[in-house]
């Protein structure tokens, strides 16, 4: 009895051992961060602050994060483009190597939603708060209550699109040409242009973490949220893996997990960019037509400080950075602009 007990608890422990990923011992590595879109060089830039001094990648990814929200006339921050109704909400998310995580969203005059999200995570016992809770939340810790006010190209580019005022969530089609010289962009067919900012990064004591940021999709519908405060969604760490960020049509993404299935994908055995073309994929098979339309692009980091990139349509950009490489790059794609 005693033996048997013995030898199907051994064997369970053995079939244990043998789920185990790879890669599960922390051990000291190269920093890198990888950020979405070009603008994610300045972000890795203000990362690298961080990271080069040994710090934690959770402190980097925020650093990046605040940077790019202190921008206006962006995508990110409180400067850019308002929902249908005039408004600049923000969602936001962070998670670090313990899957740890916060989240904020519709998060109003408000200006560094990364470091509310940060404050959910360390304060609360919950991962996200929305609308006019995440805002007291936000004042009670000491965040400071902005002007509401359009930055001057959003109040163009809302006045521009308030004259169809067309509800037409598309996406970054890149090859359109824009109405207003720098983001928020209002495409000249009258659909709008949207980005995030999407950051994640390993640490040289190995520890990786992430963080989104994003006014979300331009002229959105009242109370609408993306993927980008969703973790699974626009956000994936796992320490023992690697690490997933997303841009683009944030109800695609959702659908799927997009980054937590990335990040699954890793753990399967694929390397970064070919774990995001299988969840690329998943979204066009599905409807190859609407996939036409649209964009999603992913970005994953791996625990052995690889990277890959892969989206639905030509565009998708993102910036990395380590010790010996920083640049921006292009990734491969399904639809050159809507055509295969
Ligand atoms: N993913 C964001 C959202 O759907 C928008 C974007 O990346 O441009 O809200």
């Amino acid at each position: 009895m005693e033996r048997r007990k013995f030898l199907q608890l051994s064997s369970f422990g053995a079939s244990m051992l043998a789920l185990k990923p790879p890669g599960i011992v922390k051990a000291p590595t190269n920093p890198i961060i990888v950020s979405t879109w070009a603008d994610g060089k300045r972000v890795n830039e203000e990362a690298w602050k961080v990271l080069s001094k040994g710090g934690r990648a959770l402190d980097a990814v925020e650093n990046g994060a605040r940077w790019m929200e202190d921008q206006i006339n962006c995508c990110v921050g409180l400067g850019a483009n308002p929902d249908r109704d005039g408004i600049v909400t923000l969602d936001s998310c962070i998670m670090d190597e313990h899957a740890n995580c916060g989240a904020v969203a519709a998060l109003e005059r408000i200006k560094h939603p990364v470091s509310v999200a940060r404050k959910v995570m360390e304060l609360t016992p919950h991962v996200l708060l929305v609308g006019q809770g995440a805002q007291q939340f936000a004042i009670e810790n000491g965040f400071k209550l902005e002007p509401q006010e359009l930055s001057p190209s959003a109040k163009d580019a809302y006045e521009k699109w308030l004259e169809k005022s067309e509800y037409k969530p598309e996406i970054n089609i890149e090859n359109k040409k824009s109405i207003n010289p720098a983001p928020p962009m209002l495409l000249e067919d009258g659909s709008f242009n949207h980005d995030t900012m999407g950051i994640v990064a390993l640490d040289a004591s190995g520890s990786m973490s992430g963080a989104v940021t994003t006014s979300g999709m331009g002229f959105k519908m009242r109370g609408r949220v993306g993927d980008s405060p969703i973790i699974g969604a626009g956000l994936f760490v796992d320490n023992e893996i690697g690490a997933a960020t997303s841009s683009g049509m944030g109800e695609e993404v959702i659908r799927i997990c997009g980054t937590h299935l990335v990040v699954e994908f890793m753990r399967q055995g694929y390397n970064p960019e070919t774990a995001c073309r299988l969840a690329v994929e998943r979204i066009v098979n599905r409807d190859p037509e609407k996939a036409k339309g649209l964009q999603v692009g992913f970005l994953a980091l791996d625990k052995r400080g690889r990277y890959g990139a892969y989206a639905v349509q030509k565009g998708f950009e993102f910036a990395v950075k380590s010790g010996n490489e920083e640049k921006i790059l292009g990734c491969k794609y399904v639809y050159d602009y809507g055509v295969t």
